[in-house]
C-alpha cells in the first residue's frame, strides 16, 4: 500500500533503539508531531533498526509504549527498517549500476590516515579507479557541486561533499545499511514531505539530498530544531547517559519540552489533562519561534540532564 498522498504533509519521528526515550528525544517528537498535526498531515513512526550492534534489546518495544503514554497517536503501524534492507540494497545496486557507487577495499588502517574535517575523515577517493577484495564497503559518489538547502528554521546550509565528506560509505564492510541510505530510502517511500529531527543531524543532510538526486527521489523540506546540551556544549544524548523519560508524570515533562521548544505554556497547564496539554500545543504550535536557536541549556530542564544532579 502506498502512503504517499500527494500534496497531503506527511512527518516521522524515527528514533534508533539503542535506548530508552529521553528528553531531548521528546522534543523531537514532540516538534515533528504537532508540525505534522497542525498542517493535517500524517504522523509516521519508524523504528531505525539497522545497526544491530549498538541496539539495546526491548528498547524499541519501550519507546513505542512511552510514546503512547505520552499520547503520541501515529498513523498506520509501526514500521520497521530492519524489514526495509531487500529495497535497500536494491537501491544500492542501483546506484552502483549507474555509477554512482562504487566498491571500496579500505583497511581500517588505511582510513586511519585520511584527513579529517569537521564533518569526520574526509575520503580521498583511493578506490574509486577500481578495488579489489571481497569484503568491501560500498561508497556513494560525491562531486564539487555545492549542495544547498534551505533549512526551515537554520536557513540556508550548503556543502562541497568532495571537500568536506568525500565518498561516503552508503553500505559497510560488515554488510550493514548505512544511516544516510536507509533514511532516504524510507522518507521516499513512506511520502515524507517533511524531515523535523534534532540539529545535531543537519551536518548529514547534504548527504541525503545527494543521493535522493541520484535516486531520482523528491528532496523533502527539512527543519531542524535546537538540541538539549550540557554546560560544556555538549548533546545530551542516551550515549551521554541522559537519563529516560519516566511515564509517571507525562503533563509536567510534555509541558516542559514545550517550554523548551519555546512555546511559553502558561504554568496552570502542567497541571491539565494529556488530552487538554495537546489541545493546548495544537492551537498554540509555532515552531518559527526556534528560528535561529541551535541549543537548549540542559541546567534550565531538571529532566533533560544527570550531571547537575537534579535528575
Ligand atoms: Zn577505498
Amino acid at each position: 500500500m502506498s502512503e504517499i498522498a500527494h500534496g497531503r504533509y506527511v512527518g516521522r519521528f524515527a528514533p534508533s533503539p539503542t535506548g530508552p526515550l529521553h528528553f531531548g528525544s521528546l522534543l523531537a517528537a514532540c516538534a515533528s508531531y504537532l508540525q505534522a498535526r497542525q498542517a493535517g498531515g500524517r504522523w509516521l513512526l519508524r523504528i531505525e533498526d539497522i545497526d544491530p550492534p549498538r541496539e539495546q534489546p526491548g528498547a524499541a518495544r519501550l519507546i513505542i509504549d512511552t510514546l503512547a503514554t505520552f499520547g503520541f497517536e501515529w498513523d498506520g503501524p509501526v514500521h520497521y527498517q530492519s524489514a526495509r534492507l531487500t529495497r535497500h540494497r536494491e537501491l544500492i545496486d542501483q546506484l552502483v549500476q549507474d555509477g554512482y557507487a562504487y566498491q571500496c577495499s579500505c583497511s581500517r588502517s588505511d582510513l586511519a590516515r585520511t584527513r579529517r574535517g569537521p564533518l569526520g575523515a574526509i575520503y580521498p577517493g583511493t578506490c574509486r579507479k577500481g578495488s579489489k577484495g571481497h569484503r568491501v564497503a560500498i561508497r556513494a559518489l560525491t562531486d564539487r557541486q555545492p549542495i544547498t538547502f534551505q533549512d526551515g528554521l537554520q536557513g540556508q546550509q550548503s556543502q562541497c561533499l568532495e571537500v568536506e565528506t568525500g565518498d561516503f560509505v552508503i553500505r559497510r564492510r560488515d554488510g550493514l545499511i548505512a544511516y544516510h541510505l536507509a533514511v532516504v530510502a524510507d522518507d521516499h517511500d513512506h511520502g515524507v514531505t517533511e524531515v523535523v529531527r534534532g540539529i545535531d543531524l543537519m551536518d548529514s543532510t547534504p548527504r541525503q539530498i545527494l543521493l535522493q538526486r541520484r535516486l531520482g527521489f523528491a528532496t523533502p523540506r527539512y527543519l531542524h530544531i535546537p538540541v538539549i546540551v550540557d554546560e560544556a556544549g555538549q548533546k545530551l544524548s542516551k550515549q551521554t547517559g541522559a537519563p529516560a523519560l519516566r511515564c509517571e508524570r507525562c503533563g509536567p515533562t510534555l509541558v516542559a519540552a514545550l517550554e523548551a521548544l519555546g512555546q511559553s505554556p502558561p504554568d496552570e497547564l502542567a497541571e491539565a489533562d494529556l488530552a487538554d496539554i495537546w489541545a493546548w500545543a495544537l492551537r498554540r504550535w509555532n515552531a518559527s519561534l526556534l528560528a535561529g536557536k541551535t541549543s537548549i541549556a540542559g541546567n534550565d530542564y531538571p529532566l533533560a540532564a544527570t550531571r547537575n544532579g537534579l535528575s
